[in-house]
């Protein structure tokens, strides 16, 4: 009898991971991953007490414009690869598992850079797969904060204004600290396109982490950039459903929840979900996480 462990309680039940890792103990979970690298289903076989498992991408892409594709990890987690007639950007590299480079690279032949957004686990866990690497520097105390398991000693650094030519494509960076003190976004000037990782959320705009700004700072670098991309069509952010973009209302209620919890307007309800406390309020298509010790 073949019984099905759906993918999402890998995440959600280490119970039952562990469980079929004791009823059959010739294979441990590390030796699976390690193993068939990427895969989307596991199947158990209960026959001469053997794994018996299914393998695909866990990686999946879908070209969300001309010569960019939306790829997601197994969690969901976003991440872009913009390609243009010289060279190839990854934007973050997810959480993720497996041979997230090889992924890409059946994707493009180009040669490929890649550009972090900011340095939380979701955006950057596979990137010492990838050799030239770009991260404003200001995210090593994000990676410190969280003792991650990250090599950035060869990073290279990126800052405001900063462009990336990819031939026919050009890109440029703007720094928007408050989720974290060196977040950027991509700006596509051409097309109207921004590439904002987590600097604005995605819905849910987190800002009750160690290591996110005030909100009275955040709304400044919010200000800055709704002055740049007012006119922009499309905020293709870190945790995209279903391929597709927000607009530039969002930003806007954003700017109106932040300025609304500066000024007192309104008290946040508790926060349930995650490791860190916080409080929430709701605008418009917003909802904004913060931390009351840190407006
Ligand atoms: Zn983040």
């Amino acid at each position: 009898m073949n019984e099905r462990i759906p993918l999402e309680k890998f995440e959600d039940s280490k119970t039952l991971i562990f469980f079929h890792v004791f009823q059959f103990p010739t294979l441990l979970l590390e030796d699976i991953l390690k193993k068939v690298g990427n895969f989307s289903s596991l199947f158990c076989n209960k026959l001469g007490g053997k794994y018996v498992f299914t393998t695909c991408h866990i990686y999946s892409s879908i070209l969300v414009e001309p010569r960019i594709w939306h790829i997601t990890d197994y969690r969901n987690d976003s991440m872009y690869l913009i390609e243009g007639k010289e060279k190839a950007i990854l934007f973050d590299t997810g959480m993720g598992t497996g041979n997230l480079k090889g992924y890409i690279q059946d994707l493009t032949d180009k040669s490929i850079e890649v550009i972090i957004s900011h340095a939380h686990w979701d955006h950057i866990m596979q990137v010492n797969q990838f050799k030239r690497v770009y991260m404003n520097h200001k995210e090593f105390e994000i990676i410190k904060i969280f003792n991650m398991d990250i090599d950035y000693t060869h990073f290279l650094n990126i800052k405001d204004k900063d462009i990336f030519d990819l031939g026919d494509t050009r890109l440029e960076v703007m720094e928007v600290p408050g989720h974290t003190p060196g977040s950027i976004v991509l700006l596509d000037e051409e097309n109207k396109i921004i590439f904002s990782g987590d600097a604005v959320g995605a819905g849910y705009t987190w800002m009750h982490l160690p290591g996110c700004l005030p909100l009275s700072r955040y709304i400044e670098s919010l200000y800055k950039l709704y002055e740049r991309i007012k006119n922009f069509k499309k905020i293709y952010h870190g945790h995209l459903k279903e391929s597709k973009p927000l607009d530039i209302f969002y930003l806007e209620d954003l700017i109106k929840a932040v300025e609304k919890v500066i000024r007192r307007e309104v008290i946040g309800k508790t926060y349930n979900y995650g490791n860190f406390e916080g409080l929430y309020v709701e605008f418009g298509s917003v909802v904004l996480v913060y931390n009351p010790a840190n407006i």
